[in-house]
């Protein structure tokens, strides 16, 4: 169970409730491991959750898109939640009922804000840029005709929860002493070599090594 306190009725974990975790750095660590977010919210056709970048601070999740894209148009001044998951296991029981995932996943909940100020979606197109790999710094800066183009949204880092489950299974006491494997197979993700466009134009940048972890001799 989390030392800290849920920040709404609505964002208290209730099944599982000893998985929850609700520490605003931990919930930071997570959102700063993850890649992708889902994003729900409610449209005029129906309830709809799409995947997306995003990129965070201390007090914001960044999401952006096309200015048609109707998910953030729907959700400009609108309820949304967006979810970040990382698988870190499948938990083999000796029963498929009692099997489980190990994973670390964050949700967030509220009112997202449109970005109107240029600096602020400058800052939050870099942080959603750099959220995995860093290339800003070594890529040519949006034009003033791209950044009109994109929608940036601020989800306010108010009302969030996060649960993580480790370790392996939990066996029903019928089962213990049956002759069936059970355990956990840990999952991981790497960057594999990076493959240069025919037009690269130059050399794999430091940074990008740096990222994905290779020494430019190895390559
Ligand atoms: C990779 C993965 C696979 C899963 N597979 C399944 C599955 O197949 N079936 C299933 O029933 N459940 C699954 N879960 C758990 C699922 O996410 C819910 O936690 C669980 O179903 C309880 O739902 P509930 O509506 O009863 O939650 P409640 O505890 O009633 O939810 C209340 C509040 O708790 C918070 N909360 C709930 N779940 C999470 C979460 N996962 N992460 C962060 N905050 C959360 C939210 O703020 C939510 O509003 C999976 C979770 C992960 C990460």
């Amino acid at each position: 169970m989390s030392e800290h306190l849920p920040a709404s009725d609505r964002t208290t974990v209730r099944r599982g409730a000893k998985r929850a975790e609700y520490g605003h750095e931990n919930i930071l660590e997570i959102l700063r491991s993850g890649s992708v977010a889902h994003v729900g919210v409610n449209t005029s056709d129906g309830p709809i959750v799409l995947p997306m970048v995003y990129g965070v601070t201390d007090d914001v999740m960044y999401l952006h898109g096309a200015l048609a894209n109707s998910l953030l148009k729907s959700g400009m001044d609108a309820e949304m939640c967006a979810t970040v998951t990382i698988v870190d296991g499948l938990v083999i029981a000796k029963t498929p009922f009692n099997h489980s995932m190990n994973y670390r996943s964050v949700v967030v909940r509220g009112k997202a804000r449109v970005v109107e100020d240029e600096e602020e979606a400058i800052h939050a197109l870099r942080l959603m840029t750099d959220h995995i790999v860093p290339t800003w710094d070594v890529t040519r800066d949006p034009s003033a005709s791209e950044i009109r183009a994109t929608r940036i949204v601020a989800l306010p880092l108010d009302e969030k929860s996060a649960k993580v489950r480790t370790g392996g299974a939990i066996n029903d006491p019928d089962d213990v002493d049956t002759a069936v494997w059970s355990g956990y197979i840990p999952i991981t993700s790497t960057f594999g070599t990076p493959v240069s466009n025919d037009d690269a134009g130059a050399d794999i940048p430091a940074e990008v090594l740096r990222a994905v972890g290779r020494d430019v001799h190895e390559l």
